[in-house]
C-alpha cells in the first residue's frame, strides 16, 4: 500500500519541490529529504519555499511546509546533509524507492551505485540549462543503471553550473513524470519506459524508451549497448 511505503528524496530544490508535495497529497507513508543547501531569494520562483525561509536549511524547511500537505500520517524526516554525508553517517536510507533531483553528476552516480547495491529503485530527473527540456530515468533494482545511460558522466567529478536558470513549468512537467515513475515502482501501475524525455518547445525530443544495459558500464556491468539518440545537456541548472 502506498501509505506503507517510504520514499527517499535526494535534494530539496526545484525538482523535489514538484515531487514531494504530491507524494504527501497522495498519502505516502514516509518521506525522507536530504539537502545541505540553504534557501536563497532566487529560489522562490520555482521552489516550495517562502520569503521567511531565506537563509534557512532547505531540507528542514521543506519538511515543515510538507506537514500541511499531508492527508495521512506521513512520517516526514529532513536531513541537512548531502547524500555522501548521509551514507557516511549511517542515516537510514532504506526506502522503497529513491528520487534523485540534484544538479550534479557525482551525487547522481553515487545514488545510482548506492541504491543499486541495496536493491532499491531510483527515479532520476534533470532539466536543461535552457529550461526547455528534461528527462526522467527509472533505474530499477536490476536492469540498466544511470551509468549505462550516461557512461561519460560516471567519472565526472565536477559540481558545475552555479546560478543557471530554471523555470517552474519544466520542473512541473518533469516532476509529474517522476511521481508517475514512483507510482509504477510502488503500486504496479503500467510503465513501458525507463527513459522519458520531454521538450516544451516541440515534440521532436519527446520519447518514452526502454533502455538496455551497457556491457561496458562500470556501475552495473551491463548486458547490451544502450542507445542514446539525444543525450541531455550534461550541465543542467541549479535545481
Ligand atoms: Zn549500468
Amino acid at each position: 500500500m502506498f501509505s506503507d511505503r517510504h520514499v527517499v528524496c535526494i535534494g530539496a530544490g526545484g525538482l523535489i519541490s514538484h515531487v514531494a508535495p504530491t507524494l504527501c497529497r497522495k498519502g505516502i507513508g514516509a518521506l525522507t529529504i536530504l539537502d545541505d543547501d540553504e534557501v536563497e531569494a532566487s529560489n522562490l520562483n520555482r521552489q516550495r519555499f517562502y520569503a521567511s525561509d531565506i537563509g534557512k536549511l532547505k531540507a528542514i524547511q521543506m519538511v515543515r511546509h510538507l506537514r500541511r500537505e499531508c492527508i495521512h500520517a506521513t512520517r516526514l524526516t529532513g536531513h541537512a546533509m548531502r547524500l555522501q554525508e548521509a551514507i557516511g553517517r549511517g542515516v537510514d536510507l532504506r526506502g522503497d524507492v529513491a528520487v534523485c533531483g540534484v544538479d550534479n553528476n557525482p551525487t547522481r552516480m553515487l545514488a545510482s551505485r548506492y541504491f543499486r547495491e541495496h536493491g532499491i529503485p531510483v527515479v532520476f530527473m534533470a532539466v536543461s540549462a535552457q529550461a526547455d527540456h528534461g528527462y526522467v530515468f527509472v533505474q530499477g533494482a536490476d536492469g540498466p543503471c544511470l551509468g549505462c545511460l550516461f557512461p561519460d558522466a560516471v567519472d565526472d567529478e565536477r559540481y558545475p553550473c552555479p546560478g543557471t536558470p530554471a523555470m517552474a513549468d519544466i520542473l512541473q512537467v518533469v516532476g509529474s513524470l517522476a511521481v508517475y515513475g514512483v507510482d509504477t515502482c510502488l503500486m504496479g501501475r503500467s510503465r513501458e519506459w525507463t527513459y522519458r524525455t520531454i521538450n516544451l518547445t516541440d515534440g521532436a525530443w519527446d520519447s518514452a524508451r526502454m533502455m538496455r544495459p551497457n556491457p561496458g558500464c562500470s556501475i552495473c556491468g551491463g548486458g547490451a549497448h544502450a542507445a542514446i539518440e539525444h543525450p541531455i545537456d550534461r550541465c543542467p541548472p541549479q535545481l
